[in-house]
């Protein structure tokens, strides 16, 4: 805007009603925090300026980050609709409103971390999830009480249960693996007695107290793993189903299940026996890549000393995230990840 044109502009600001000049101080609060802008006088247009759609530019906020990456994958969190406008700050926050349904939110909105106190704090939380800590050390790094720190380690997992690859591609190994059932935490309804913490199995191989983890895994890392309330073709599919892509070559063990399963999707598969490397003729096809991972992920839980089965998911989850963000693991990552834009959420953005 020129000069006269500014000058003009400000002549008009006296004849503003309070309603008005109500409007005009949000519109110009609501461009600063789209331009990432010092000073708000840098534009001091209202309503023309501000775009309807979020800029996805890269921001050094993370907040503001968050929320034009939601906006930008599930528009407004109340209605669903993606006609949403900047709409000032209100708590230290980015604040946005719906032109359809006409409610504000902000980026934290609909997700686990809306209403978790200490924002402060969530990066030690975040860094204890990378470093895979205890909840008694998480606890202690982020000055919170140990309830709270079991409390914070669920809301920052539970929307990375979601964060799966869209398809698998290419060679795809898939194996079964068990995990120790554990019924750490739950008081009531015990089918037996509790064993003591960690523990073994007393039956070997596959029993009632070993929990079927499928894991899944395609040559570019990209990993679904999932409890299966069973180890058979119909619960194996529910998993794999909708992610191997016809044109995939699955490797597996010949386990029935998972061979149940291939034939019924009409997948290309080969059996490798596992523990065993690939057959000379046929050098990329084996199960040694996710049968490394089924090793890296006990070896992870160990430290838990038993994970209460309903939980396990949650442990599935966060084993994954740490795999697949790998250097790019910082704190930030996490946090988004939290806020339902996990790795694999965000590559589809
Ligand atoms: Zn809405």
């Amino acid at each position: 805007m020129d000069t006269v044109a500014f000058t003009n502009w400000l002549t008009g600001i006296a004849l503003l009603d309070a309603l008005q000049r109500d409007r005009v101080v949000r519109e110009l609060a609501a461009v600063d925090v789209i331009a990432g802008s010092d000073s708000a006088l840098d534009d001091p247009t209202p309503a023309r300026t501000v775009p309807n759609t979020i800029d996805a530019t890269p921001d050094a906020d993370l907040l503001s980050k968050i929320g034009r990456f939601r906006i930008a994958s599930f528009g407004c969190p109340h209605c669903g609709r993606g006609a949403v406008r900047p709409w000032g700050k209100a708590g230290g926050k980015p604040r946005y409103r719906c032109t359809v349904c006409r409610k504000t939110f902000n980026p934290l909105t609909g997700t686990p971390l809306a209403g978790l106190h200490h924002p402060d704090r969530w990066r030690d939380q975040a860094q204890a999830l990378i470093a895979g800590e205890t909840v008694a050390h998480a606890a202690k790094r982020c000055k919170v009480a140990y309830t709270t720190a079991f409390r914070w380690r669920h809301r920052f997992l539970s929307a990375l249960t979601l964060d799966q690859p869209q398809h698998l591609s290419g060679i795809v190994e898939a194996d079964e693996t068990f995990i120790l059932e554990s019924f750490k935490g739950k008081r009531s309804d015990l089918p037996r007695a509790s064993r003591t913490r960690g523990g073994t199995a007393t039956k070997r191989g596959l029993s009632a107290e070993q929990i079927p983890v499928i894991v899944a895994r395609d040559r570019t890392g990209a990993t679904i793993d999932a409890v299966l309330p069973r180890l058979d073709a119909a619960s194996i599919s529910a998993v794999l189903g909708r992610v191997i892509t016809r044109q995939a070559e699955l490797c597996c063990d010949g386990g029935k299940a998972i061979t149940a399963f291939a034939r019924r999707a009409r997948v290309t598969f080969h059996v490798l026996p596992a523990p065993g490397g690939p057959k000379p003729e046929a050098p990329d096809l084996h199960i040694n890549n996710v049968n490394a991972y089924h090793g890296r992920l006990k070896e992870w839980l160990a430290r838990f000393h038993g994970v209460a089965t309903k939980n396990l998911p949650s442990y599935l989850s966060w084993r994954r995230t740490i795999e697949v963000l790998s250097n790019a693991s910082t704190p930030d990552a996490w946090i988004m990840g939290a806020a339902g834009l996990g790795p694999y959420q965000q590559r589809s953005l």
